[in-house]
């Protein structure tokens, strides 16, 4: 927050917690986390854009790149429109219709995953049957009400949450899904058999809906032209944290544009690959790791999450902080021959 001077009025509420659940078992850990007021975070950023002399063309849909003598110069939108600039950034998320273009994207669908979040009040926050959410942001393991994925409640101040459902969309991990239940249908299906939320009313008017790609990025960035945010994948793919990658991959394109434009200007392929670079080291290094931690967790049946929960409060912090970072030592330590079952699923879709 404080390294991208993110203002106290955008946060929702600060959490003190990070409480991982299964269906029968739980973790909590003391860790600081702000949910954000998504909307007023935009406008902030809007906002912050302009003081900083950045122009702002609302409405305005990119359509395709304008390339003219094999360099590209600027973009089409909406039907004829154009604009034209010495370098060109895609950050429309997964839309990515520049990078696509241009051949830097190759999104595949079936990496696909959806998510949904909306805002409630009413949330039985401190039930006697789970683990206090007072002040928490909760991450459930558990294919009865997220296949595939994962749900969250991130406690937003008196009893309201922020509640919400994302999987992975493709057969193999939604063997325990319901033929027919949407993302939709999955978040309904957790408000009516959650006892926590039992009195709970949606407050905002419309959800959040999203979706993002797990896989491994390709190339980032060509002549003239980076992509940043979730047109690359920078989300973290075992827990969907994303804003902040986002933005530490748009301050990673900053920095190559900064260095191609001040020097003698070079915007070549060749010096726009620094961004690469940057983005491997500082966005999301040991990126691999984490996508291969995601999809082994969402084949794994719900048994096995009440097992891990039970192994994960048997460790220390520094432990714990090691595996989320992907140590094969400590993560090899938590495995058990029935795991390669999973394993043997997951290579044969990789
Ligand atoms: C339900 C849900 C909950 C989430 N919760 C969290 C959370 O709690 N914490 C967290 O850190 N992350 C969270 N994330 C992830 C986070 O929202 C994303 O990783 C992040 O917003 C990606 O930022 P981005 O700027 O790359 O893309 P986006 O936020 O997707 O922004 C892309 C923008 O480009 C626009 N666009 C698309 N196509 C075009 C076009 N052709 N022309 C012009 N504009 C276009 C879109 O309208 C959009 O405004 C959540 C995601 C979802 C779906």
């Amino acid at each position: 927050m404080a390294s991208f001077g993110i203002p106290d009025d955008v946060v929702m509420h600060v959490t003190e917690s990070v409480v991982l659940e299964s269906p029968n078992e739980h973790l909590i850990q003391d860790q600081p986390g702000f949910v954000l007021d998504f909307e007023a975070f935009k406008k902030f950023l809007v906002e912050h854009g302009c003081h900083k002399s950045a122009e702002y063309r609302f409405d305005a849909r990119v359509r395709d790149p304008i390339v003219e003598d094999g360099d590209l110069v600027g973009v089409r939108y909406n039907s004829d429109q154009e604009v034209f600039g010495e370098i060109i950034i895609d950050a429309t998320g997964p839309a990515a219709p520049l990078a696509k273009d241009l051949g830097i994207a190759n999104l595949e669908r079936e990496n696909h995953a959806i998510g949904i979040e909306c805002l409630f009040e009413g949330v039985d926050l401190n039930h006697p049957d789970f683990a206090d959410l007072t002040d928490a942001m909760m991450l459930r393991l558990d294919h009865k009400y997220a296949p595939g994925g994962y749900s969250w409640i991130f406690h937003t101040g008196d009893d309201t949450a922020k509640v919400g459902i994302c999987y992975i969309q493709n057969e193999r991990y939604q063997e325990n899904a319901i033929h027919g239940r949407t993302v939709d249908g999955y978040l309904e299906h957790w408000l009516d058999n959650d006892p926590r939320f039992e009195n709970a009313r949606q407050i905002a008017e419309s959800p959040v809906r999203g979706s993002a790609h797990i896989q491994p990025p390709g190339s980032m960035s060509t002549d003239s032209f980076m992509a940043i945010g979730d047109t690359v994948l920078s989300v973290d793919p075992v827990w969907g944290e994303g804003i902040y990658k986002c933005m530490k991959s748009a301050r990673a394109a900053a920095m190559t544009a900064d260095r191609c434009l001040t020097r003698a200007k070079d915007t070549s392929a060749e010096e726009m690959e620094v961004y690469d670079d940057l983005w491997k080291e500082q966005v999301a290094p040991r990126q691999d790791r984490r996508l291969m931690i995601a999809k082994l967790l969402y084949l794994a049946p719900n048994e096995r999450y009440d097992r891990l929960m039970r192994d994960l409060n048997k460790l220390s912090r520094d432990t714990l902080s090691a595996i989320n970072d992907g140590s094969k030592r400590e993560i090899a330590k938590l495995l058990y021959p029935c795991d390669l079952s999973y394993f043997w699923k997951y290579w044969r879709g990789t």
